[in-house]
């Protein structure tokens, strides 16, 4: 059944009419309509309905955002840092203000069930601009007793770093956590005092829009911020290749991760890359089942499987192998799939058709080559992109199904016999993003730590998420960290000044 759109929240509908219209572009402070006039349709993927129509932005528009961002850069470098940190902290409160709005928008956008936004993810976009407000005023360098053989008379050699912002940044996000991922990209760089231009995922822009107007009601210079939507193919495509972009921030897929990489080359932009992942949860003969089960389980299904540091290869001792597979399957049965809108809803769709026909392909040549099936595994509804929780299993490593990433509520179990093998397993993957292990025992819970290949292993948790962490990967799963205070590292440079005084 379509959506019935004045069904929503009044906030909801008023932004969908002033700002999915089709003029969502915003260049120094101004919001205007494409150069070329082109707009596509973005949808509830729970239903297919339309829900506006976003901007199609061009190299020239892109070329105008990119412009503004770099006219305002000096000025908003040169603001001191309580000040940044001021409209961060309002930029929080705002976002805070109008977190029902968000999330209903965050849920019709991409499919999310209302409590993820409302409780997990946007509370962490809050968090987000509350700790880089407090990193603004932490930027410092050093002085340096200097080595240097070279003292005219009377003088002294002095020398010190200082840091200084990038300049214009543009930062690519994906659809799956819309708004706690473009965050985690604009708190940190206005932070140290860059400008941006943000390029939202095609099939989610409308949260980037909302926030974009908090914002600049928060007090934001014009072009400080610029928003840019678009397609990938076009839109970031140009962005990435911009000669006058300082810096790329990406998170989204490997292989649009190696694109982005080549157009950065121009210039030789500045890149991080937050990419795809393949994590394994372990579970280990000791674990504590009854916090294991439930918590693997809602590490791979939590927001559809749609999370880059989902645990999506699960290593089960074997001597609790059965009895965590049953349990992992039952609660994969048990999940209700829904409208992310109606209260019960434990899991939504995934983010658009063409997505949830790529997670099916995954699944079809799964089974083609002897996979089965313990949970879920198909398309289910009658309107809408919903995949069915699925538990996999009679894999072998190098199946397709284990190595790549699905992206969707898809979960891979294997046995294994001993800490050796397991910490093999884990580590035999191009990715590198995240692990976590379950165990009672500090001394494999700190072995493991170790051993595993990952930007982030949890132990006894999975996917806890604090804007003081450094997450990011190892391996193919990228280049850089965000959130944390090495975040502040990715929009900084240093530079070395040497007198004779
Ligand atoms: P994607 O790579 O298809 O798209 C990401 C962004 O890049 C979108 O805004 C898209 O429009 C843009 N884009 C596409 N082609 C481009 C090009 N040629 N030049 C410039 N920009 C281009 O990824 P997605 O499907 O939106 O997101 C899912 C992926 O993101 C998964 O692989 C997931 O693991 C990854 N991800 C990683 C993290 C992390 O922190 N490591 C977090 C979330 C998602």
């Amino acid at each position: 059944m379509p959506l019935d759109l004045a069904t929503l929240r009044p906030d909801t509908r008023q932004f969908l009419a002033r700002r999915a219209q089709g003029e969502g572009l915003l260049i120094d402070g101004q919001w205007v309509a494409s150069a070329s006039g082109q707009t596509f349709a973005t949808t509830d993927p729970a239903t297919g309905t339309e829900l506006g129509r976003i901007a199609a932005a061009g190299a020239s528009d892109v070329d105008a955002a990119v412009g503004a961002a770099r006219a305002a850069q000096a000025g908003w470098a040169a603001t001191v840092p309580v000040e940044r940190s001021r409209i961060l902290w309002k930029i929080a409160d705002l976002i805070e203000a109008n977190i029902d709005e968000l999330a209903e928008l965050e849920t019709l956008d991409q499919g999310k069930p209302l409590f993820v936004g409302r409780w997990a993810e946007i509370p962490g976009a809050v968090n987000q601009f509350r700790f880089f407000a407090g990193q603004a005023m932490t930027i410092e360098g050093n002085t340096i007793e200097s080595s240097i053989n070279y003292q005219p008379a009377g003088k002294q050699m002095r020398s010190w770093t200082t840091r200084e912002a990038v300049g214009v940044v543009a930062a690519i996000v994906p659809w799956n956590s819309p708004l706690v991922l473009t965050a985690m990209k604009l708190a940190p760089a206005l932070a140290a005092g860059c400008t941006l231009v943000l390029k939202p995922a095609e099939d989610t822009s409308l949260s980037a829009l909302r926030l974009a107007e908090l914002m600049m009601e928060a007090g934001l210079p014009a072009g400080v911020l610029n928003v840019v939507t678009g397609l990938g193919g076009e839109t970031g495509a140009a962005l990435a290749s911009h000669k006058d972009v300082d810096k790329i921030a990406f998170t989204g897929s490997t292989a649009t991760g190696r694109a982005v990489l080549d157009a950065a080359k121009t210039n030789f932009k500045r890149v991080t890359l937050e990419l795809g992942g393949k994590s394994p949860s372990i579970i280990m003969p000791d674990a504590d089942l009854a916090q294991a089960i439930p918590g693997v389980a809602n590490a791979i299904y939590f927001n559809s499987g749609q999370v880059c540091i989902a645990g999506s290869r699960l290593y089960v001792h074997r001597s609790v192998h059965d009895e965590v597979v049953e349990g992992v399957a039952q609660y994969a049965k048990g999940l209700k799939l829904g409208h992310g809108l109606q209260a019960d809803t434990q899991m939504g769709p995934v983010v658009s058709l063409r997505h949830a026909e790529r997670v099916e392909g995954f699944l079809e040549r799964a089974r083609s080559q002897g996979a089965t099936m313990l949970a879920g595994g198909e398309r289910t509804g009658e309107a809408g992109t919903f995949i069915t929780p699925t538990l996999v299993v009679d894999v072998k490593p190098d199946m397709e199904i284990v190595r790549e990433e699905v992206f969707g509520p898809v979960l891979v179990a294997q046995a294994f016999d001993d800490v050796e093998e397991v910490i093999a397993a884990a580590n035999d993957s191009e990715y590198g993003l995240a692990a976590s292990v379950w165990t009672e025992g500090l001394s494999n819970a700190h072995r493991m730590s170790s051993a595993i290949k990952a930007g982030t292993v949890w132990i006894n948790c999975h996917a806890m998420y604090d804007p003081a962490l450094a997450i990011g990967g190892v391996k193919q799963s990228g280049w850089g960290r965000d959130s944390g205070k090495q975040a502040m590292d990715n929009y900084l440079e240093w530079k070395t000044v040497c007198a004779v005084v």
